[in-house]
């Protein structure tokens, strides 16, 4: 007997879409939360184009006031203009907190059962069903999502194989009231890097990066003063008399699990890979993962997928994941090296000055590049219908909230997630094309 179809560990971003799109593809799911209560930290606060869309393409912006978005993005702190075609390009500032809080409605207002203060401390996949016990109770679903974070507990109870590489820089931040800094974006300065933005509430955001210095083993936070002193090494400034609001350090820690799913368990998000918050990709590219399993994975616990549906999952989004990883890690070695790295900026600065190098990279920041091998590209506006969460066939003739949509001459076969797998100016997709992605036709 199975208490639920899906059971989501963590009640992050990423388990919270997945659990929303589990719930509209008709899955029960269950989600288990450590928290007794929702995050305060604002974390990633940067949600790219792609984001936007996806989270467009199912109302979630409706009837609430839009983010602030700005087109001057970096690639390395090399600015870069995010202008591009589109219904969201650009950077959209949302704390994370308000991204989980929409989420959390969200997923719930569709009946996902959220159970917070419960803390998953073993996992059994017996073949036929998984088993979670928590502090105080057992659960048994048919699958797991482990959504639990960078330090995910149900990757180490499975000796999950979690290749990468270990710290070898650090970037120490605080959000600091009391001290009057120049802001500054990224100033490379001959001992690391300094970065200083003032809020309109006089609350100085710093972070900064200390060439050579070595990465200690951290159980907690830095502690202010730690921070102050690398602040003034490096910037020759004072700010020791400031008053701490938050302190962080992150490392450019970079692992990715070498298979994305374990028999009947399988990893999205921060707990499938791990990497430096650079460019704020991290969040991004783990809510991407959720809007491309959910759908699969529902279809497979309510007997509608095709066999190898759900494999899918790691063959589309682990490339994408090694792809991301490799650019964020060409990002840190930019970022933090010292002179010798500067012939490189100078020669990239120059190319981001071509168009097609600056739009190439607009796109991959945004996450609007994303081909997955014999897909095609995501449908470029969001439109009424995909509320739903179900795949669309277009015909020639249709026209989308009132925009004809492109090519309008084509029938367009589009999974849940946005992305065409059919578009033919003459023919509706064969039936076997319309069964890979939907399963076989009811009898
Ligand atoms: C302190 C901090 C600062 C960050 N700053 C930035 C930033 O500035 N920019 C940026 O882009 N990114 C930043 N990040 C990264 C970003 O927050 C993550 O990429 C994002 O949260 C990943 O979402 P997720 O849902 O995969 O994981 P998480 O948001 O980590 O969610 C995992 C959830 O699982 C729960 N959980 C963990 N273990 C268990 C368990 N055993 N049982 C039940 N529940 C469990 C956790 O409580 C948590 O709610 C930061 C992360 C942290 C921790």
């Amino acid at each position: 007997m199975l208490d639920t179809q899906v059971v989501v560990v963590g009640a992050g971003p990423v388990g919270l879409l997945l659990a929303g799109e589990l719930r509209l593809g008709g899955a029960e799911v269950v989600v288990l939360e450590r928290l007794g209560e929702p995050t305060t930290e604002s974390r990633a606060s940067t949600l790219h184009a792609r984001t936007m869309e996806i989270l467009d393409s199912r109302g979630l912006w409706e009837g609430g006031d839009s983010p602030a978005s700005d087109s001057r993005g970096h690639f390395a702190g090399i600015p870069v203009d995010l202008t591009l075609p589109g219904s969201r390009p650009g950077l959209w500032k949302v704390p994370q907190f308000d991204t989980e809080r929409l989420l959390a409605r969200w997923a719930a207002g569709l009946g996902a059962d959220v159970r917070r203060g419960q803390e998953v401390r073993a996992v059994t996949d017996t073949g036929a069903y998984v088993e979670v016990v928590t502090g105080d109770h057992a659960v048994r679903a048919a699958w797991l999502v482990a959504c639990d974070g960078e330090d995910s507990t149900v990757r180490r109870l499975l000796g999950a194989d979690f290749p990468g590489h270990d710290a070898r820089r650090e970037l120490l931040r605080a959000d600091v009231a009391g001290i009057a800094v120049p802001d500054r974006r990224f100033e490379r300065l001959p001992d690391g890097l300094a970065v200083a933005a003032r809020r309109a509430d006089g609350v100085t955001r710093v972070m900064v990066h200390e060439h050579g210095a070595p990465v200690p083993v951290r159980t907690g936070p830095p502690a202010y003063d730690e921070i102050a002193r690398a602040w003034k090494r490096v910037t020759g400034e004072d700010v020791s008399g400031g008053t701490p609001l938050w302190v962080n350090a992150f490392d450019d820690t970079a692992r990715q699990l070498a298979h994305y799913r374990h028999g009947r368990v399988l990893f999205a998000g921060d707990a499938a890979h791990r990497q430096p918050p650079i460019g704020g990709q991290a969040l991004n590219l783990g809510l991407h993962d959720a809007f491309n399993l959910g759908w699969k994975l529902a279809a497979e616990v309510t007997g509608r997928a095709h066999s190898g549906l759900l494999d899918t999952y790691h063959t589309e989004r682990h490339p994408v994941g090694a792809r991301t990883l490799s650019t964020i890690e060409a990002q840190a070695l930019l970022l933090f090296g010292g002179p010798e790295v500067e012939p490189v900026r100078a020669l990239l600065t120059e190319l981001i000055g071509h168009e097609p190098v600056r739009a190439h990279l607009a796109a991959m920041i945004g996450g609007l590049d994303v081909r997955y091998d014999g897909v095609g590209a995501r449908l470029p506006h969001s439109i009424e219908l995909q509320r739903t969460g179900r795949g669309l066939l277009l015909g020639p003739a249709d026209i989308l909230d009132g925009v004809p949509y492109a090519p309008a001459e084509h029938w367009t076969l589009v999974r849940p997630d946005g992305h065409t797998v059919w578009a033919d100016p003459s023919d509706p997709p064969p039936q076997e094309v319309l069964a890979r992605w939907f399963g076989p036709p009811p009898t």
